[in-house]
């Protein structure tokens, strides 16, 4: 993996938080962008090479609704950046981690993306992911 790409915070409502995200980390938002097959609109921040991504629901069944009724607003997940996805998903796989999906799925800011279930990774969802060329 070649470094974390950005953490995933889920939040409310984007219109609160993106402010309050601008003022935290003197950045403006440089992009909002929804991804429908997630049920989520994502908001990004640049802090040195890494980001700042705020998920908010906007289904009632998507994931993150059902994290913050379960768990509140917060940190939801780490994201690597990784040269190959498939290559770093089959070497996974076969130490026995648990792949949320088979293949890479399309994510938000022009990345190919992959999940890993939590319950091999000591409850820390991570999500794995790499730029589309
Ligand atoms: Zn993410």
């Amino acid at each position: 993996m070649l470094k974390i790409e950005h953490l995933g915070i889920a939040v409310d409502e984007l219109e609160k938080s993106i402010p309050l995200f601008e003022q935290l980390l003197n950045t403006p938002c440089y992009k909002t962008e929804e991804v429908a097959s997630e049920g989520v609109n994502t908001a990004f921040f640049q802090v040195g090479e890494n980001k700042i991504e705020l998920l908010q629901a906007t289904t009632p069944d998507s994931p993150i609704r059902k994290y913050i009724d379960k768990k509140g607003e917060g940190i939801h997940h780490i994201a690597f950046e990784v040269d190959n996805i498939e290559a770093e998903m089959k070497r996974l796989a076969a130490l026995g981690f648990q792949l949320l999906h088979e293949t890479p799925k399309k994510g938000a800011d022009n990345k190919i993306i992959c999940f890993l279930h939590p319950k091999s990774t000591n409850s820390v969802l991570i999500e794995l992911c790499q730029e589309i060329r």
